[in-house]
């Protein structure tokens, strides 16, 4: 992006001389801004630019003077408290007895002098070590010892002339980005790491990792010590190895059983996320079509595929170079277990990802939902060569073939998958990733190894995004148009069964619209998609709450007194219980405690929570490329759904945001298609398994081995059910598989 610019002043001997950067460059943002373009090229490396321009740099920053008297000069306006002043080794520097607290006490010449020690035991010495100046630090010295520029009663400086300053104020942010560049991006810019060129013809790619994983699914440890061993052999046959409650894999064989439901809650407290998940998916296939279910769902929490990389990147022709001779003779590129090592950091690798390479421009106009909607019914599909399709779509394949045959779709009969099926694998992939990434960036202690690799969300979202117009039917448009105006094109009738937007997954929604979208959207819009789709996630959340109250407590809701002129949340509050106690839709809990608005609030919050991190998210990959690949996660994340929140005004007077006139409209066009499905209790199982995933936990070790080694003989793999000959229990959720397996 610099690059023309550059090219414009070769010779850095012509670059201004320090008056004229002064007097005309400073003059106008445009032109300093592109003067800097060319001193902060990002194709040169750190150290060469301070080598090259580092006089220059200095004589910007301190104009007419010398840039130690402009130094000097700073320093009459510092504003600190303490002195500070550091000096190395053989320093005169002075101490005064009769002022010190501390005996090591130090002051600095100018400190001194200028401090009131007359007539004190006072010394001049020459430090050995080196010292900072104590001056102004009431904890080492009495504060009538201080000089006047410093301690709490200081004589405040005269603030710092802007024009002194000014150019510091430019330069600086830019020397401190070129250094995020440098570091953290130089992988992307890349070149081909086996050849070492930039042959723009010849198309690049990442070195990636497909690594299957199942820990999104794991137990959601409960706080019952000892019995989330599901191998453990003890008395009374309570052993968890013969509870079907605690084993993820014995949990099919209940489907369709009643329970008490005091048996039901205790098997929920011990459910895994993945059970969770899995439990609404099989509610939601008896209520509505297949179809339906699989466009506002996700799947295969149990394994899905995370796709890491180590940030190099290899031309695709060299790679498949490099592939044939690091391989055995007879694999393919396409299978996902043959592993090289990356050529430069020797990291375990077994793919190659397409680096998008696009600049595609979006005409909007004025009404940002009309102009979404355009593009949604446009499905544009992008040309892409015939080499790179055939990259992608094997990419695809490899990913798709990773994930255990009983999760790649909703019924575990098919086995060819349909544009429907592929579509919705696609969005479970996207979505795998971004939980998982949230999941580390959540645990405080992970292994650094993991961090130290960087997702490639954004690589994954452009090959799915290239692929997704083609599996697409007219749905998306429609289903658009029900989120953001509250219209239904075609009533929904309840015999077509659709999933109700309120009982749809909203992240499962996001992502749809996006992948619906030509690659890659402004980021404008995708705000406004985010923030319609925060408004479905924010009515679903309160919809929950009010379907978990019981009758009395929804009319007092519904009598709760709205102040006309704002449409805020107890107006929503107030409509949605009327609604809901006309419809006799409510829990029957003998509950007389009444919810407080304010923990109504919460909970909504609290709801939409994972929505929010996850929108955050992708905002990041896809929007922020300059600092995507900083390593420090867990710093950066909260501050990433956090900037979402203030920039979109998510949490403004706790109201959301709507394109439309009349809000409540859209609301009530919600309740309605929710309220026309006559299966009430079945409604509620829905709503209210939320999937929230938990940091992994090791299970508990029996303390007796041996019973563990006879548990496991004559077992058969969980994946592939043939008859373990060397089982691996998996520490985290506990599964046994064989050898093979892994
Ligand atoms: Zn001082
Ligand atoms: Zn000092
Ligand atoms: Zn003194
Ligand atoms: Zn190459
Ligand atoms: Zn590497
Ligand atoms: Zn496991």
């Amino acid at each position: 992006m610099y690059s023309d610019q550059y090219n414009t002043i070769e010779n850095p001997t012509s670059l201004p001389s320090s008056t004229y950067f002064q007097e005309y460059y400073l003059q106008d943002e445009n032109r300093v801004q592109k003067l800097l373009d060319i001193l902060f090229d990002p194709h040169q490396s750190l150290p060469e630019i301070i080598q090259k321009y580092l006089t220059i740099l200095k004589s910007y920053l301190s104009g007419r003077q010398s840039f130690e008297g402009f130094c000097k000069e700073l320093q009459k306006y510092d504003n600190s408290i303490l002195c500070g002043c550091v000096w190395t080794n053989s320093t005169i520097s002075y101490r005064c007895r009769t002022c010190a607290i501390n005996p090591c006490m130090s002051l600095c010449s100018d400190c001194f002098y200028a401090g009131n020690h007359d007539k004190h035991d006072a010394n001049m010495f020459r430090s050995i070590g080196g010292g900072v100046c104590d001056c102004g630090d009431i904890e080492v010295m009495n504060s009538n010892g201080f000089c006047k520029s410093h301690g709490p009663n200081r004589i405040p400086n005269e603030s710092i002339p802007l024009k002194l300053i000014q150019s510091s104020q430019i330069i600086l942010p830019r020397l401190l980005l070129i250094y995020y560049i440098v570091f953290f991006l130089v992988s992307i810019t890349a070149e081909c790491c086996i050849c070492q060129s930039k042959d723009d013809q010849n198309p690049l790619g990442l070195v990636v990792r497909l690594s299957d994983s199942g820990v999104l699914g794991i137990r959601e440890v409960s706080s019952t010590p000892d019995n989330y061993l599901p191998l453990s052999i003890d008395d009374n046959n309570k052993s968890s190895l013969n509870d079907p409650l605690i084993c993820c894999q014995f949990n099919l064989k209940r489907n369709g059983k009643e329970y008490l439901s005091t048996e039901k809650q205790i098997e929920e407290s011990n459910r895994t996320c993945a059970q969770f998940y899995e439990e609404k998916i099989r509610t939601m296939l008896e209520m509505f079509t297949e179809e339906s279910v699989s466009e506002s769902m996700t799947i295969s929490w149990r394994t899905g595929i995370i796709i890491t990389s180590c940030g190099h990147s290899m031309h695709l022709s060299c790679y498949k170079e490099y592939f044939k001779s690091h391989t055995k003779k007879t694999a393919s590129e396409n299978d996902p277990h043959i592993e090289f090592k990356c050529p430069m950091c020797r990291q375990k690798s077994n793919g190659l990802i397409y680096i998008p390479q696009i600049d595609t421009q979006i005409e909007s106009n004025e009404n940002l939902i009309e102009t979404i909607s355009n593009l949604i019914e446009k499905n544009i599909k992008i040309c892409i060569f015939p080499l790179i399709a055939e990259w992608l779509t094997n990419f695809i394949e490899k990913i798709y073939l990773m994930v255990n045959k009983n999760y790649r779709t909703i019924d575990k009969q098919i086995k060819q998958p349909s544009d429907d099926i592929l579509a919705l694998f696609l969005t479970s992939i996207l979505r795998f990733n971004l939980e998982n990434d949230i999941l580390i960036r959540d645990t405080p202690f992970i292994d650094s190894t993991i961090i130290n690799r960087k997702s490639c969300f954004r690589e994954l979202f452009y090959i799915c995004n290239l692929k997704y117009p083609y599996l697409l039917n007219h749905s998306h448009i429609l289903l658009w148009h029900r989120i953001a105006t509250g219209h239904m094109n075609t009533k929904l009738n309840n015999n077509e069964q659709t999933v109700p937007l309120l009982l749809s997954d909203s992240v499962v929604l996001l992502l749809r619209i996006m992948l619906s979208l030509p690659y890659l959207i402004t980021r404008e819009l995708y705000r406004v998609i985010v923030q319609v789709l925060f408004n479905l996630t924010y009515i679903q959340a309160l919809f929950t709450i009010i379907s978990e109250m019981n009758k009395t407590e929804q009319e007092i809701w519904s009598r709760i007194s709205v102040d006309k002129n704002k449409n805020n949340m107890s107006e929503y509050l107030r409509m949605i219980s009327s609604k809901l106690f006309q419809s006799n839709f409510n829990s029957n809990i003998d509950n007389t405690k009444i919810s407080s608005l304010e923990s109504i609030n919460a909970l909504i919050r609290e709801r939409c929570g994972n929505f929010i991190k996850i929108a955050a998210l992708i905002q990041h990959y896809l929007y922020q490329s300059i600092t995507w690949w900083i390593p420090d996660h867990h710093l950066h994340f909260d501050h990433l759904s956090k900037n979402l929140i203030k920039e979109l005004k998510l949490y403004n007077n706790d109201e959301p945001y709507w394109f439309s006139n009349d809000s409540l409209l859209i609301i009530n066009n919600w309740l309605d298609e929710v309220l026309t499905v006559d299966k009430q209790q079945s409604i509620l199982k829905i709503i209210h398994a939320i999937p929230v995933f938990h940091s992994p936990q090791f299970i508990e070790l029996p303390t007796c081995y041996s019973d563990l080694f006879r548990s496991c003989n004559h077992r058969r793999c969980s994946y592939c059910q043939e008859l373990i000959i060397e089982p691996i229990l998996c520490l985290i959720c506990g599964i046994v598989y064989s050898q093979e397996r892994t």
